[in-house]
């Protein structure tokens, strides 16, 4: 019978773009490897630690021995046993990267890529947008190196954030709306203009609604996180007023939290991370229900190589999503952790129908790019 037979949490860092994740291997009994990501991100590499811990000390001595195929039954499981301290934050970083290391199994077990093992694949690419931070010095500079994606195919890019939490995106509403009118000018009408607040600012949803009206007429497709991710009755007030989508997101976890935010009809455009959610199945679950309320949903990604895949086989495995955020930012846990690289064709990221997640890790790379506990 084919069994879990070793778990194995593999923190990575890279201090330019990515810092302390945690990759997880889950070896089964039949020597087949999967693969998946804690998205723990941080600069002291205290969340990864701890995850790393989480799944050494908890999560491996309880699904060792299990058949990899329950991966929901796994999942129940996990949540059930970390219910006290869990529910939230670390310990769903750590069913994260497990569940999608077992999706990943799934897919190569029977031979399938993982999106048909998550229902199907309704399409094989996925429509990019890049993501990029505001130089708050120099806009039409951010603005012109965007402009470059979107001339290579890209559906839309993304500004936002700033170089520094001193000089950032969102502190001044006349250099803020300057900003959103050079990029614009700059872009043309056509083509898709988003803007990500970020979390160097905590707008007030006064604020909020006059910066929304502010803007209305640069045509954002979305302004993403213009509240902070608690103030969920304010965001309720400044989807209802906004005539600018309200995106969030990439803050929640589970389907419980994103089902509440859909209840409360907290924003327009939902932001899932597969490798923060709950992993590739419980995201599916969650697109799945925000289909279901008739609302936007994009693929939220910018970690490792892994998350990139698992975003790109969510995509693939759901009616109602087509885009993903790419940042071809010269990271190399992106652009090197696997051995072949990732197709992008016309501003596309081509799903290449191998089984699981469809990607090798190259084991120099993971090497180069771990560091110890
Ligand atoms: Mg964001």
């Amino acid at each position: 019978m084919l069994t879990i037979k070793k778990i194995e949490p593999l923190i990575v860092s890279n201090s330019a773009h990515s810092e302390h994740q945690v990759l997880v291997r889950v070896e089964t009994s039949e020597g087949l490897d999967g693969w998946g990501e804690c998205c723990t991100g941080c600069e002291y590499g205290e969340a990864a630690l701890a995850t790393k811990d989480l799944i050494e000390r908890g999560f491996s001595p309880r699904i060792v021995g299990e058949d990899p195929l329950n991966y929901r039954k796994i999942w129940d499981k996990l949540y059930s046993a970390t219910e006290w301290y869990g529910r939230r934050g670390l310990a769903i970083f750590a069913i994260s990267g497990i569940d999608t290391a077992l999706v990943d199994i799934a897919g190569k077990t029977l031979g399938v890529p993982a999106c048909k093992i998550l229902g199907g694949c309704f399409r094989n690419e996925a429509s990019l947008y890049v993501s990029l931070f505001f130089d708050m010095d120099n806009p039409e500079k951010t603005a012109k190196s965007a402009l470059q994606y979107l001339e290579h195919g890209y559906t839309g890019a993304k500004l936002g954030w700033g170089y520094s939490r001193s000089n950032s995106f969102g502190m001044n509403p006349v250099r803020d709306e300057e900003a959103v009118e050079i990029t614009r000018d700059i872009f043309g009408p056509s083509n898709q203009l988003m803007i990500d607040v970020g979390r160097y600012v905590n707008w007030t949803v006064s604020h909020a609604i006059e910066m929304t009206g502010r803007l209305e007429k640069y045509k954002l497709s979305w302004i993403e996180e213009p509240l902070p991710p608690d103030d969920l009755e304010g965001l309720a007030r400044l989807t209802a007023t906004s005539k600018i989508p309200i995106a969030v997101g990439e803050n929640y976890q589970t389907l419980y939290e994103f089902q509440d935010i859909l209840s409360r009809n907290a924003g327009d455009v939902m932001q899932p991370d597969a490798s923060k959610a709950g992993g590739i199945s419980e995201s599916k679950r969650i697109v799945d229900a925000i289909s279901s309320r008739n609302k936007m949903w994009v693929a939220h990604n910018w970690s490792t190589a892994i998350n990139v895949a698992a975003a790109l086989h969510l995509v693939a495995s759901s009616p109602s999503g087509s885009l993903m955020e790419f940042k071809e930012d010269g990271n190399p846990l992106v652009n090197e952790l696997t051995k072949e690289k990732f197709e992008i064709k016309d501003g596309k990221m081509v799903l290449n129908m191998k089984p699981g997640l469809g990607i090798e890790i190259d084991e120099n790379i993971l090497e180069k790019y771990r560091v110890e506990d």
